[in-house]
């Protein structure tokens, strides 16, 4: 048989909607794959550079803008699996393709007769008399190209590219680093002892878990977020919240195999020369250059602007904690493994709310609903469920998307559910792209393929997954950027959903976690699991009431992680110090509280180092929330979370324009007017009294 006949990648994929052949796909199929969707995509890249004809939008840029489909939807499909269901013959495939793609991306941004042809058409843009989206088009494939150092000598383009390879083997790594020493980890607990606080929600889970790994006698507490928040929220041992403070926080931080120490060092010094050959003092300058921040100094404006008044609230949360610890006759010192445990008492006595009286009112499924139904209200879109497709999991739910007319728009996964296979977090992906940049007039406009993950605990068997308040927060969040995937309506792939500029991209996600907190919401959708009532009004004033609570904290973790990533990529010397020396100092000379920590140190940050999409960008998340707080006021000033005039404006000027505008103006036209930080530090309670 050829290669393609015996390889299902390289075969049509004739699935429901164009899935991946899931069932027979192999890890060992991926290798000779990639090789042969490299020689076709050189091939097609090779046919634009050498044509005849003068460079036309059309024979340049619109055909670069579909050359390499076989390769995105290969490159997507193993991207998934390596994230959501990798295996250690996968991870090995994995660090070898890593450093092949980087060598195909480079050969391809290195071609100097298609770049000569995208230059040129860039040099007339303002006389081609394009479209506005073909001009933007335009504009992002030439400063793709100029990125990749389409304009440097020969040299220099030697030394990018072995660069840039080095950085996707080394980022690659890191990534796998992380995922063993969170594999590796297991607090088993084993009698009543070891579980004393623990609610049965906890219970469940862990107990879950560790049925999943053969242990019959005991609760097994890893370091997925939705264990180890829980665990060191209730357990009443302080030894073992100690255990797994220092487990979770240590990260990628041991000698031996799994060390990111070096890793991370290796990576922050190839930036900075990535940067410098492109004339930037610092990675950070280099990659601030295209973001609506710009600037460190605007970036380091808005961090500053919230990091003292929440370091002052943190302060007060501290003294609140310490006092009750006091009144308890318990410890006067606390560490950073108490804080989470002393928040949960202060906040059960001050808001009478405890996390296990909110949970029953959010099962997982009620909240998918309610996800649904709120896209349904905002949009006029349905998902319908296919249970007969299976994906690359069980527990992986397939939907058909349809819009108001009933014609599927896209197609949406949903993998909620923790697993050892699945790397911490969550995330949207997609493994196909809107667009409708047909080869042939008679040709399929693609679809979008989106899915979201996330590390939900699994209910025991029987029972259902019951969500934390936070945990539907990320579930709304996560579904956000899935509806960016989904609603995408543009023409060209370079620009569709996602795409777009990286301080805008949280803004679809982060809006739609408003939702959530809208009490319509909550009374239609959250019910109890056991009696279906709807929650009742005093829960849900608790809540509303609750949701400053704790806030400095959370505030000052995130704020130091954000303004150490940017320290970090604001190094000029050749050579990046120790990281974990460098971060003590950072976080000493900024007057980082100990006791409270950061969201990630650099040892475990994989927004930073496993990949690069947020290096420089950790701060992308505040700089959305400026825009959906404010921009949520828009729903507020109508009067109702479903005003249809606003939502149509949403929709038309964020969800569905991709990267086709630039992202100010999109606010702009979606707004009327730019967007005020002070919606932003209301939410985060850090003007006026809390
Ligand atoms: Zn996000």
């Amino acid at each position: 048989m050829s290669l393609a006949a015996s390889n299902p990648l390289l075969r049509p994929w004739n699935t429901p909607y164009g899935l991946p052949p899931f069932e027979e796909t192999r890890a060992e199929h991926f290798e000779p794959a990639f090789e042969a969707a490299f020689t076709q995509h050189l091939a097609e890249i090779d046919a634009i550079a050498a044509d005849p004809q003068a460079p036309t939008f059309e024979n340049t840029i619109a055909a670069f803008d579909r050359s390499g489909r076989l390769l995105r939807r290969i490159e997507n499909l193993f991207h998934n699996l390596t994230s959501s269901e990798t295996s250690p013959a996968l991870q090995a495939v994995e660090r070898r393709a890593a450093l092949r793609l980087a060598a195909h991306a480079s050969a391809v941004s290195m071609n100097r007769a298609l770049f000569a042809r995208i230059d040129a058409l860039h040099a007339q843009r303002e006389t081609l008399a394009l479209a506005p989206e073909q001009k933007r088009v335009l504009e992002r494939f030439h400063f793709d190209f100029v990125r990749a150092g389409a304009k440097f000598g020969a040299a220099e383009q030697k030394r990018y590219a072995q660069i840039m390879e080095r950085l996707a083997g080394l980022t690659t790594r890191f990534g796998q680093n992380v995922l063993a020493d969170e594999s590796n980890f297991r607090l088993v607990l084993r009698g009543e002892a070891d579980a004393v606080g623990l609610p049965e929600f906890v219970r469940a889970a862990t107990r879950q878990a560790a049925l999943d790994r053969g242990i019959e006698d005991g609760l097994l507490v890893t370091l997925a977020r939705s264990h180890i928040v829980p665990f060191l929220t209730f357990s009443e041992r302080r030894d073992l919240r100690e255990q797994a403070w220092r487990a979770w926080t240590s990260r990628g931080e041991h000698d031996g195999e799994h060390d990111n120490r070096q890793v991370a060092r290796e990576i922050l010094t190839l930036r900075n020369e990535q940067a410098r050959l492109h004339g930037f003092a610092s990675y950070a300058d280099y990659a601030l250059t295209d973001t609506m921040a710009g600037k460190q100094a605007a970036v380091t404006a808005l961090l500053t602007q919230v990091w003292e008044p929440a370091k002052a609230r943190a302060a007060e949360e501290l003294e609140a904690l310490r006092a009750l610890a006091l009144s308890r006759g318990e410890v006067a010192q606390l560490e950073p493994w108490d804080w989470r445990y002393y928040a949960e008492k202060v906040r059960q006595v001050r808001y009478d709310l405890d996390e296990a009286t909110v949970k029953p009112y959010f099962p997982l499924n009620r909240m998918v609903e309610a996800l649904f139904d709120c896209a349904q209200r905002l949009f006029g879109i349905s998902f319908v469920a296919q249970p007969e497709i299976r994906a690359y999991h069980p527990d992986v739910k397939v939907y058909e998307v349809r819009g108001a007319d009933g014609a599927p728009i896209g197609v949406f996964l949903h993998d909620n559910f923790a697993r050892a296979s699945k790397r911490s977090g969550a995330w949207m992906s997609s493994f196909r792209k809107q667009s409708r940049n047909l080869a042939n007039p008679g040709d399929q406009a693609a679809l979008p393929i989106i899915v979201n993950n996330n590390n939900f605990a699994k209910g025991a068997v029987g029972e259902p997954t019951l969500l934390s308040f936070d945990d539907a927060s990320t579930l709304f969040h996560e579904f956000g950027h899935g509806l960016h995937g989904l609603l995408s309506n543009v023409t060209y792939e370079r620009v569709s959903g996602t795409a777009v500029l990286r301080d805008f991209v949280e803004l679809p996600s982060q809006i739609f976690e408003h939702w959530l907190a809208e009490p319509e919401v909550l009374k239609r959708h959250a019910r109890h699991y056991q009696t279906d009532a709807p929650i009742p009004d005093a829960l849900i004033a608790k809540l509303q009431a609750a949701r400053l609570f704790n806030q400095g904290y959370e505030t000052v973790r995130y704020t130091a992680s954000a303004l150490v990533d940017m320290a970090a990529h604001a190094l000029t010397g050749a050579e990046a110090p120790d990281v974990v020396e460098f971060e003590r100092a950072e976080l000493a000379r900024i007057g980082a509280p100990a006791v409270v920590g950061m969201n990630h140190r650099l040892t475990h940050f994989q927004h930073l180092f496993a990949g690069s999409s947020y290096a420089a960008g950790y701060y992308v998340y505040l700089w959305a929330e400026v825009l959906d707080a404010d921009g949520y006021d828009a729903f507020k000033e109508a009067g109702s979370p479903f005003d249809p005039v606003v939502a149509q404006r949403l929709r038309e000027f964020i969800y569905s324009t991709g990267n086709s505008i630039e992202p100010s103006a999109a606010y702009r036209a979606f707004r009327g007017r730019g967007p005020t930080v002070g919606p932003m530090l209301k939410q985060r309670g850090l003007v006026g009294s809390a």
